[in-house]
């Protein structure tokens, strides 16, 4: 007997007629002779209006009661989700977070997990019943409520599906899998039927929005193989898989994959910082210290001992990044703080890209092309990021997946 992890995210579930369905499919997979453990997310966009509600009351919402806000959504879907399929014939029972032994360190409002004591879902299942586990919570040794961060209840399905030793952990959303880039910018974008651990990571972590950044280190880390599909139809989608399994299949290694894209993202520059040893090391460990996710760092030549520094955070950590900052400027002798919303980056990412020189040499071209001017640059082995204006985002997308020929056809 096989056991499924099926995650079904919030638009999967989004009102009564769609959470029957993926009752329904729930079944058909158990009465198939699997067992299955099922995540959810909140219903449709309840997250974001929850958040909005936080924002209506508080300018900077509590992080612990965010979280207990928060969680509420998940909490409906699942119940909601048991009803539906004990409606269709099958014993099922719901699980919040906590009771199904997730446990997290006591980062509110993005908490890693530190340990899954699953047996309660082990019980359920070996009494014949569907797990219903609220995805994207948690709990801490002190009992205090947790959530993983957006998009988190990929890590809670990814998370269970190594604990629980599962076959497959299945991700059904609104998209058909991976693509090689976003289809609503780029018609031509192609599905991709295989991509490893690590193009996935750098797709997650920039802007491709299909998994959590977080649920695809967990997946690479516990070799948890995962297969992102629509839960609107059947056809399979894309698996994502260790480098040593896509070589085993003999898959050709393209030289880009994919061509990603982030808005959300803020650029902060601190001007004129004396050039000397330590100022890096205070300004990035006083944001890591509120928990500020910076991303790109770039620091620049230094004139007459002194020099800027700029780096991206998201949008959400601005206000805090700023006020941290604010104080801080002050202390390091800068000459002051400026931030950008307006920004955004373009990323191209690919396992083959290690051995092919002059990727980066053609992304710029193109973008030169398009007269976007490039404003930071980071790359990784497998991946070329450039922070450009907001408005010029979409273009460069388009223009880079024609010009390293990702397109149908
Ligand atoms: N409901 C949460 C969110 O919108 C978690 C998730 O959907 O994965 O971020
Ligand atoms: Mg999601």
């Amino acid at each position: 007997m096989a056991l499924f992890v099926q995650k079904f995210g919030g638009s999967s579930v989004a009102d009564p007629e769609r959470i029957r369905a993926v009752a329904d499919r729930v079944v058909a997979t158990r009465r198939a002779g699997n067992d299955v453990v099922v995540v959810v997310s909140a219903m449709g966009k309840t997250t974001d209006d929850l958040v909005r509600l936080a924002h209506e009351v508080s300018s900077m919402p509590a992080d612990r009661e965010m979280d207990m806000l928060l969680t509420a959504g998940e909490r409906i879907s699942i119940a909601l989700l048991c009803m539906a399929i004990i409606e269709a014939g099958e014993p099922a029972v719901s699980f919040t977070g906590d009771q199904a032994g997730i446990l997290t360190d006591t980062t509110h409002t993005k908490a890693k997990i530190l340990d899954v004591r699953a047996d309660r879902l082990r019980d359920a299942i070996a009494a014949g019943s569907v797990a219903v586990v609220a995805g994207f919570q948690g709990v801490t040794t002190g009992d205090d409520i947790t959530t993983l961060g957006r998009g988190g209840s990929d890590t809670t399905a990814v998370a269970l599906a190594a604990a629980l030793d599962a076959d497959a952990c299945e991700i059904y959303t609104d998209v058909t899998g991976v693509f090689s880039a976003d289809p609503r910018v780029v018609s031509d974008a192609r599905r991709q039927d295989r991509v490893s651990y690590d193009e996935m990571l750098e797709m997650a972590a920039t802007g491709g929005r299909v998994l959590a950044l977080r649920s695809v280190e967990f997946a690479r880390n516990h070799a948890v193989r995962v297969h992102v599909r629509s839960s609107f139809t059947d056809e399979p989608g894309t698996w994502v898989v260790s480098d040593e399994e896509l070589e085993v299949e003999g898959m050709e290694q393209a030289v880009i994959s994919g061509v990603t894209h982030d808005t959300s993202e803020a650029k902060v520059t601190i001007a004129r910082v004396p050039d000397r040893p330590g100022v890096a090391a205070r300004t990035f460990r006083a944001l890591a210290d509120e928990a500020v996710n910076v991303d790109m760092i770039v620091q620049n030549v230094s004139t007459e001992g002194h020099t800027d520094i700029s780096f991206t955070v998201p949008h959400s950590d601005l206000a805090r990044t700023l006020k941290v900052m604010e104080g801080h400027v002050a202390e390091l002798g800068a000459a002051g703080l400026t931030s950008d919303a307006g920004v955004g980056r373009v990323s191209i990412v690919g396992a083959g890209m290690r051995s092919n020189p002059g990727v980066a040499a053609t992304m710029f071209e193109t973008l030169a092309a398009e007269g976007i001017n490039i404003e930071m640059i980071s790359t990784s082995t497998i991946r070329v990021s450039c922070v450009v204006k907001e408005s010029d985002v979409e273009r460069a997308v388009v223009a880079l997946h024609a010009a390293f020929g990702l397109g149908e056809g």
